[in-house]
């Protein structure tokens, strides 16, 4: 049975029909399941039985004993494979409403495309909201079960846009973890000014952010819900040192992660050089910023030195093998960072600059990629090691999340994913192997997050999907057409960025992480 604080949320919620709350205190039994354990001496259990109780997986066996629990749904899983849920720990919601609207341009050229649209677009929380649950819905039905939104949008952060976000989880029903994006400079212009390190303490802005993400937070503790908040600097060298140092602080006080982009392209390593005069690792470490409530979306240009740091700190890094391939921002050191001790998970980025909020995809081309760094196949990441990254791994970057999600087991959160195999998964011979090689989603019958169906024979339990199409699509398409205005008119920042890039790839003495 439930507990009575978790009993109390749920009638507390207003959308949760009479029907779902009766389902919801009494148990689900799921029969003759094929169980994909993560764990490397038994990595699958045949014919067995999960019961999960209230949020959570009570017992799983061949032979359970549910005597005394009321149970409300049985689900024959008979030719399916039940899986734990996949995380997405690096990614942006709205990013959705310019999917695929740009094709060769480097992250930092991309990015000035993507926030002068959205500038100029102002969306209302109406429309982020619309979005963000067009993204969930997308991540669900291709089993996502949890997500990190590293959530920026212009023109500034305010409570109303992030309860958006928030709402969007809760509608859909997906396990999230609002990021709001914090920074207070601009690394490349201070790069272009040569602007040295007392200069930038000095740039240093009073805190617009931390009274609307201390509202938030004593929104949601109050709500008990399972969406949680972290702190999200954009990336550190566009933060000051007081701003990151004031982080920590807010996250120690108040016991958050701290999400971060780290280390996307050579032009930021190269940067970091300029303003610090060392890696922005040993700068991080320096100011006392690394820890285990650390987790740096990319880590593509760390060097050696800088992987020990992260290791020895407990920090995680988070692979976007699709956004780095499609921005050519390099490929991430991801089986040198495993051996090093360094927990990897796996992210996909926004939708505009992976296309896909997949991490099916991301898996496959995570194994994939790390056979193009090293000529030793002993080294490359093989699919058990994929499958923990989107999975467990996942879990473990995100401090609330830690020991909850990520697994199948007694007293974590049945957060779980049934797959009915389609044609990708014939002929079914190795499980693991073709999850990651072969899967791309299409086998994803039935989604449970924290013991809710969410998605039922491939279709959304709590979203009308024609519906959200309709309401989207003209956001994206006013989206569009500003984009297409604004990519005609020329832009001196980009011939900066050219310059730029050009020092960064002549510079001696980075780590190699491009195809040469
Ligand atoms: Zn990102």
């Amino acid at each position: 049975m439930p507990s009575p604080a978790l009993q109390e949320r749920v009638r507390g919620e207003d959308s949760v029909s009479a029907q779902r709350v009766e389902e919801f205190f009494m148990a689900i039994l799921l029969e003759n399941a094929t169980v994909v354990t993560l764990s490397p001496s038994k990595p699958i259990l045949e014919a067995q039985q999960i019961l999960i109780d209230g949020e959570t997986i009570a017992q799983m066996g061949r032979k359970i004993h549910a005597r005394g629990v009321p149970i409300a749904k049985r689900i024959d899983c008979s030719h399916m494979i039940v899986m734990p849920g996949l995380v997405n720990a690096h990614c942006h919601l709205t990013e959705i409403l310019q999917k695929s609207f740009r094709d060769n341009a480097r992250m930092e050229i991309w990015r000035s495309y993507r926030t002068t649209t959205e500038d100029l677009a102002k969306l209302t929380e109406d429309e982020i909201g619309t979005a963000a649950e067009l993204a969930c819905s997308e991540m669900l039905k291709s089993g996502v079960t949890a997500v990190v939104d590293h959530f920026s949008t212009r023109p500034g952060l305010t409570v109303k846009k992030m309860e958006a976000i928030l709402g969007a989880f809760e509608k859909t029903g997906i396990r999230g973890m609002l990021v709001p994006s914090l920074r207070d400079q601009d690394s490349i212009r201070l790069a272009m000014q040569r602007t040295n390190r007392k200069n930038m303490a000095v740039q240093t802005s009073p805190e617009p952010w931390k009274d609307e993400v201390l509202t938030v937070l004593a929104h949601l503790r109050r709500r008990r819900t399972q969406s949680g908040i972290m702190l999200g600097p954009s990336s550190p060298m566009n933060c000051s040192d007081g701003l990151l140092r004031e982080v920590v602080k807010v996250a120690e006080q108040y016991d958050l992660g701290i999400h971060t982009h780290l280390l996307e392209t050579r032009l930021q390593a190269w940067t970091a050089q300029k303003l610090y005069g060392r890696t922005i690792c040993a700068h991080l470490d320096e100011i006392g910023f690394l820890s285990p409530r650390v987790s740096g979306a990319h880590s593509i240009w760390l060097d050696e030195r800088d992987i020990d740091l992260m290791a020895s700190a407990g920090a995680s890094a988070v692979h976007n093998p699709a956004s780095n391939l499609k921005l050519g921002s390099g490929i991430a050191p991801v089986a040198k960072l495993k051996s090093r001790g360094v927990n990897v998970a796996l992210g996909t980025d926004g939708g505009d600059t992976s296309d896909s909020y997949s991490i099916f995809e991301q898996m496959r081309l995570a194994a994939y990629l790390s056979r193009v760094v090293d000529e030793n196949p002993n080294n490359w990441i093989q699919a058990p090691d994929a499958l923990r990254m989107g999975t467990v791994n996942g879990a473990q970057a995100i401090p609330a999340w830690r020991g909850k999600i990520g697994v199948i087991r007694p007293g974590y959160s049945a957060d779980l994913i049934l797959l009915k195999p389609t044609l990708r998964l014939r002929p079914l011979r190795d499980i693991v192997h073709q999850l990651v090689f072969c899967e791309g989603g299409q086998s994803v019958h039935t989604v449970l997050v924290a013991g809710e169906v969410v998605v039922d024979d491939g279709r959304l339990t709590r979203v009308d999907e024609n519906s959200l199409i309709r309401r989207v699509e003209p956001i994206s398409r006013k989206m569009h057409r500003i984009y297409s205005r604004i990519k005609k008119i020329p832009d001196r920042s980009q011939k900066m960025t050219h310059q730029l890039y050009k020092k960064a790839l002549a510079a001696k003495g980075l780590p190699v992480r491009l195809l040469s």
